[in-house]
């Protein structure tokens, strides 16, 4: 697995301790509210396990399952709902926590999609943000990094399914795509 990667862009120590970051500043803004987490599976899976663990006060988790890319590494724009959320939203102060935006495509269906279910509040949470490639305008309280238009993979997130359980954010080689 190593030899696909081309470079490593963030490593598990830089990951943690932007993640921790993240989560006191969640739990700074969130304090003595009813706080639900939202993961969007499978990509944001590890970055939702780890923040949640370093968020201060008692919350709820609930996750989605949404497709829009399939196997390809372009979005086509139709977001399909693979699993839907356990519980109501209704009246609940909800954060979607997402592991990349990149068109928003899919946030702004989801984004949509919510706000029909009458939370008390929505906003939104990525570890990495690809400004330069979006389509649709979404307003985004947390960012953890901002990142070039490159294809990356690790810490949950896949090529083909593959490479979600390397513990740091890399690029992969070209010959993997060609292969
Ligand atoms: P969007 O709808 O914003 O274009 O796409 C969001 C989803 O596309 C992310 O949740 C992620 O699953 C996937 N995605 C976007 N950029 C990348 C990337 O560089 N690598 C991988 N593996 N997936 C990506």
């Amino acid at each position: 697995m190593i030899n696909d990667i081309k470079e490593v862009l963030f490593s598990e120590e830089v990951l943690r301790s932007k993640v921790k970051e993240m989560a006191q500043q969640i739990s700074e803004d969130y304090q003595g509210k009813d706080l639900l987490l939202v993961g969007v599976l499978k990509g944001a899976n590890v970055f939702m396990c780890d923040l949640m663990r370093e968020i201060s006060f008692p919350i709820q988790i609930d996750f989605i399952a949404a497709s829009s890319y399939g196997h390809s590494t372009e979005s086509s724009g139709v977001v399909k709902i693979l699993k839907d959320l356990d519980y109501s939203i209704e009246g609940r102060d909800v954060i979607i926590v997402e592991d990349i935006i990149d068109t928003g495509l899919t946030l702004q269906y989801l984004i949509k999609n919510f706000k029909s279910r009458n939370p008390r509040s929505i906003e939104i949470c990525t570890l990495l943000n690809k400004p330069e490639r979006r389509i649709a305008n979404i307003d985004v309280k947390y960012i953890g990094y901002k990142i070039p238009d490159e294809f990356i993979v690790g810490y949950g997130i896949d090529y083909a399914e593959k490479y979600r359980n390397l513990p740091f954010i890399a690029s992969l080689k070209e010959s993997v795509y060609t292969k």
